[in-house]
Parts: C-alpha cells; structure tokens; sequence
C-alpha cells in the first residue's frame, strides 16, 4: 500500500511538472481547434464583434453585458465568465490599429467553451479566477483604422482627465470590480528588438510603474512575478524575442494608474515575427502567452518567481531594420564609396478594404554596423541598380548584380529573390 501511494505520488508530481512545462506546448499545438473563424485578417472592424457577441450570448457560461458606447455610437461589451474568487480584467484595442490580442481574447473565449483534453485547465481557470473581458475597447478607432479614438484623443494618455466615453468605461470598470489582476493589451511597432540585438521582440511585457521613482509594492510585484512565468513558457517558442517594456511612469496613462489603483497590471506587447504580416502567429503567441498567465494565477505559482527573473529580460530596443545591405559601393562621379543600406517596409492600406500592402523606403545610408536587418545582404562585388537611386526616401527598389546576373531583387520592402 505504502509502495502503492509513493508511486501515485511520483506520478502525480511529474504529472504537475509537466503541466508546468509542457502545457505551453499543448495549448501552441491545439490553437487552431480554438481559433476563431470569423477572424482571418488583422484589419477586421466592429461588425465582426458583434456578430461574435450574438454567438457567445447563445452559451449560458457567459453573461455579456452592454459596457458602454463610444463616441460614435458603437457598443464596447463586458463578458463575464467563471466562478472563482480571483477576478482577472482583460481589455484590447483601446488604440484602434492593434487588433492582434482581440483576436487572441476570442480564441480564448473559444477555448472556454470547449471539451478536450484541456478540461483540466478549463476547470482550474473557471473555478479559480472569474474572468471580465473588454474586447474592442476602441471601436471607432479599430473602424477607422487609428490609434486614437474618434475625438482623436489617445484614450491612453485619458486615464486622468477623462474625456472619452471609453476611457470613462475602463476606469469604472476597475472602480466597480476592483481586479486583482489586469491584462492591458497592445501592439507596437513591429521593428523593435528585445535588448540591442538582431532579435525582434515578438512579445513583450511590462509590469507597469506606478511612481516615478519605479518601486516595486505588493501589487507591481504580483505583476513582475506573473510575468516571469509568462516569459519561460514564449521562450519556447520565441527564444531571445521577448523584451520588457519601457517603464517610465506615464501619469496619465492607464497601465500607470490601474497599478495605482491597486490591481496587478500586466502590459502585453504584440511586435513582429517574421512573415507574419498579418500576426497570425502572434496571435498564437498571445492565445498561449495569456493561459499560461491566468494557469499562474490560478494555481499561485507567480508566488514562487523571482523579481531578478523579471528585470533581467531584456529591453526594447530600435536596433533592426527590415533589410540591411552590407558592404555596398555607390559612385558619385568621380567618387567611388563603401556603404550599408538600411530599407523599411511600410504598410499602406487599400482604400475602402481591409487589407493592406507594403511600400519599401530607403532609411539610412552610411555605417550601419550597430543595427541588424531582419534580412541581411552581403553586396560585395556586386553591382547595384537602383529605380529610383540610392537616396533617403526613395522606395528601394533594387537589384543585385554579380557577372550580368540578378543576385538579388528587391521589391516593396522584401527580397523578392
Ligand atoms: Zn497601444
């Protein structure tokens, strides 16, 4: 007997560790069963929501409530689901052109809903912790496609004066549910690297300050902590290409007051990865990122991390370019001289839709051997044609030429051989 239950205890701690370790991988490989459908671009607008809300209504596990309406009128939604004591507030999109973590949030929702050999993680989460989820805070912005919201405010930096309906919303939301833990969530530029490094910061985190002096009380540290499980489950996925956040105080922003105002307030980045124009990956990232955050939570297992964990990762940074030309020889008349070309890849909408297509522009011209490109070229001996010259600004549309042959061709900001 004894024997018996030494070995159910083996089984049960190894069961536990690789729960820890391996659940990560579980949820990255089972993604798609979960993701949602209706959703298969970045730049997808409000109706999508709310034909989402029709469909999460049907199910009783969820209570959907009208949170509030924007400036233009369109709905901002609260859905509510679980019963535990733990409460966990997320909110997406209140800059209206970083969608990625709405995607992430439905897919999550999806989660919830199913029945797999994830049940074990549905019940911990749903009995644990009770989930508020804000879905699209910035809908005008999202329709129009901007950052700001349709009083061209950045809800962002309204966290004290409180001049958008949304920003009003987000601030009484926290009042009224007082979470213990929050999920501010964002896109950034996707070119920003984790540390000085050729390494893009596909996510990153931050444990947002609450003063200037950037201490650390019980309620920042809970974040850090969280945080610090989050990072070892992406390093799997994502190695080295996880950054922190800058974390100087903004006194206006919401990150900064929400920690003030006593919940444990996580910030999710969503960067780059390459070939993921439309961050589909990277929504597979936040889809996993999250659970694994809330698996912490719900177990307590951020109360074993440690706060050095959190301030060694490393930095954003602008060190990468999207393409790096290295060793490259112009002519100016009689001048002959060695170079590096940075070229960056800019989004341009199609009007009226949405999607997008990319331009190419020439952003540096001289030594860059402090930055990285994404992509990198070597032009030694080769001859380089240019459309438009090699100058600041032009598009960058280049070939490389080495004994009459195309090495290289590029176009619209990418190799295209
Ligand atoms: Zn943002």
């Amino acid at each position: 007997m004894k024997r018996h239950l030494l070995l159910l205890f083996f089984i049960m701690n190894s069961l536990s560790e690789l729960n820890a370790q391996g659940l990560g991988q579980k949820l990255h490989d089972s993604h798609v069963l979960y993701q949602e459908k209706l959703i298969t671009k970045r730049r997808f607008g409000h109706k999508i929501v709310l034909e989402l809300i029709e469909k999460i209504k049907q199910n009783p596990m969820f209570e959907v409530s009208l949170g509030t309406q924007s400036s233009e009128g369109r709905d901002v939604f609260l859905i509510k689901c679980g019963k535990g004591k733990t409460k966990v507030m997320l909110w997406s999109q209140m800059h209206g052109d970083e969608s990625t973590a709405t995607m992430a949030l439905f897919d999550i929702i999806n989660f919830f809903q199913a029945k797999d050999g994830l049940d074990f993680l549905r019940k911990e989460l749903l009995e644990n912790c009770t989930f508020y989820i804000i879905p699209m805070l910035n809908p005008d912005g999202a329709e129009a496609w901007s950052r700001y919201t349709s009083l061209g405010i950045d809800m962002n930096r309204d966290a004290l004066a409180l001049q958008t309906p949304e920003g009003r919303f987000l601030k009484n939301m926290q009042q009224s549910i007082m979470p213990d833990f929050g999920f501010n969530l964002h896109d950034k530029m996707r070119r920003y690297s984790a540390g000085e490094t050729g390494h893009l910061a596909t996510i990153s985190y931050l444990a947002t300050a609450y003063d200037q002096a950037q201490n650390f009380n019980d309620t920042r540290k809970k974040a850090a902590q969280v945080i610090v499980g989050m990072n070892r489950n992406m390093q799997q996925f994502i190695p080295k290409s996880v950054g922190r956040w800058t974390s100087d105080f903004e006194p206006r922003a919401f990150g900064d007051n929400i920690q003030k105002w006593g919940t444990s307030l996580i910030l999710v980045e969503s960067g780059g990865y390459k070939n993921d124009p439309e961050k589909m990956y990277i929504r597979k990232l936040n889809f996993v990122s999250l659970l694994t955050g809330f698996q912490s939570i719900a177990e307590k297992l951020y109360q074993k991390e440690e706060l050095t964990e959190y301030n060694n990762l490393p930095l954003n940074s602008k060190s990468i370019f999207d393409i790096i030309i290295r060793n490259a020889t112009l002519k100016k008349g009689e001048i002959s001289y060695k170079v590096d070309i940075a070229i960056n890849r800019e989004e341009k909408p199609i009007k009226g839709g949405d999607s997008f297509t990319n331009e190419g522009e020439i952003e540096e011209i001289g030594d860059m051997s402090v930055f990285y490109g994404t992509d990198e070229i070597d032009a030694t001996g080769m001859e380089i044609i240019a459309e438009d010259g090699i100058v600041l600004g032009a598009k960058g549309n280049i070939q490389l030429v080495k004994n009459g042959q195309i090495i290289y061709k590029i176009e619209k900001g990418r190799i295209i051989k």
